[in-house]
């Protein structure tokens, strides 16, 4: 801890005991204030989605952002952000991360991949070592907010990422079928165990609002985010609608042009 500490975490980059456990050094290259990771219980509920709408939000207001996409095996990241350019080496050394269209600064196995279609088949620790490395062995330069892709669910990958990397909070992801208190009681322990915050749960495909009428239509039933999060004791939560636009943007890499403006309040609760 420097002498000079505030305890204020998100304007300081230093890896010490006040962040946490002390945890894997980032590379020496890397300058990273606050590292957010986004979960979910299982796959598919949007948590890529969400992960990329909460960087273009923080780039929107002005921040250095980076996405570490630690979701080895279903890497959607660059796919997202329409990034084909690969990560490279300029010295052995260390590798360097992908810039997105608007200067997201991403790391993903599949910027490393020859194909992006080859399959990982890579045993837990593998995987884990390589999300490590991610930290460890990418020049980052200056961030202000890293947003970490975790793969989904509380095994084997989540646990060693959290141990590894000084994350100062995670945001968990949803949607409402799925959010029924157990797979957040499941994250909020995990979260628990390992003494990370939770910065604010979001329920995805929350609803859908006809285009004709402007009706809510709960397509996977009734919203309870609210009652989990009063439950849990989590302030901030927010419902993300299912817009078909979503699939569309993401399948030509165009995740910088959605709109992203209902997230502001969301995202300056949590950063
Ligand atoms: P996960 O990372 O949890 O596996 P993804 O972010 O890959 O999930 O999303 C799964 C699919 O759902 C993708 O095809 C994505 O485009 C789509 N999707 C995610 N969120 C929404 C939404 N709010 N509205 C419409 N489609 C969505």
């Amino acid at each position: 801890m420097s002498e000079n500490c505030s305890h204020d975490c998100s304007n300081c980059s230093e890896e010490c005991a006040s962040r946490g456990i002390i945890k894997e050094k980032s590379n020496e290259k890397s300058n990273i204030k606050k590292v957010i990771g986004v979960i979910s219980g299982k796959g598919g509920v949007g948590k890529s989605f969400v992960t990329s709408i909460l960087a273009v939000t923080a780039m929107k207001n002005g921040h250095k952002t980076a996405i570490l996409d630690a979701d080895i095996t279903g890497p959607s990241i660059p796919k997202l952000f329409g990034v084909t350019e690969k990560s490279y080496s300029p010295d052995g050394k260390f590798l360097l991360p992908v810039n997105s269209k608007e200067g997201i600064k991403v790391m993903s196995v599949n910027l490393l991949l020859e194909n992006d279609t080859d399959p990982v088949v890579w045993r837990g620790p593998i995987i884990a070592g390589t999300v490590k490395q991610f930290w460890t062995d990418v020049a980052w330069g200056d961030v202000d907010y890293m947003f970490v892709d975790m793969p989904p669910g509380t095994g084997d990958v989540p646990l060693t990422v959290f141990q590894s990397l000084p994350v100062d909070g995670i945001v968990i992801v949803s949607t409402p079928q799925e959010l029924v208190t157990m797979i957040v009681e499941k994250a909020v322990k995990m979260a628990e165990m390992m003494n990370i915050p939770i910065l604010g749960i979001v329920e995805n495909m929350s609803y859908y609002k006809c285009p004709k009428c402007g009706e809510k239509l709960y397509v996977f039933g009734k919203s309870n985010v609210e009652k989990t999060a009063e439950k849990y004791g989590i302030k901030n939560f927010i419902q993300i609608p299912i817009d078909p636009k979503v699939a569309e943007y993401a399948d030509k890499g165009l995740t910088e042009t959605i709109e992203t403006d209902y997230l502001q309040d969301f995202f300056k609760s949590i950063k």
